[in-house]
């Protein structure tokens, strides 16, 4: 089989699986990577949101994500979207996940590839 991304060939063994599709596992890494959820504008946004609105700032599906590292501790990404599933759609989690980070209430920690989550 093939990357969906870069279209390398890749062996099941090395196989990734990420919102449906087939990576390699350097696109997958890319894919999870903190990098791609830092956004200047988006970050300082959030921020002034956050002075403004200390307390209404976080969402539903926010709280829920906070309860969820509450309830299992430090987690990566794809055990949170499991864990939440039924409650939050996998794509509007990361975006969620992404606003959180923003507004600096959770870490996201890339560890040689193995991303993990934890409350800040
Ligand atoms: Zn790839």
């Amino acid at each position: 089989m093939k990357c969906t991304k870069c279209k390398m060939q890749i062996s099941n063994v090395d196989k990734r699986e990420y919102n449906h599709e087939i990576l390699c596992e350097d696109c997958y890494i890319d894919a999870l990577s903190p990098a791609k959820f830092c956004d200047p504008w988006a970050d300082y946004s959030a921020k002034s949101f956050m002075e403004k609105n200390p307390n209404s700032a976080l969402s539903q599906n926010q709280l829920l994500i906070i309860g969820a590292l509450k309830d299992n501790g430090d987690v990566d990404p794809l055990f949170l979207m499991e864990k939440l599933k039924n409650k939050i759609p996998p794509e509007v989690g990361e975006r969620e996940t992404a606003a959180l980070h923003r507004m600096g209430k959770i870490i996201i920690e890339n560890n040689n590839g193995n991303i993990v989550i934890k409350l800040s």
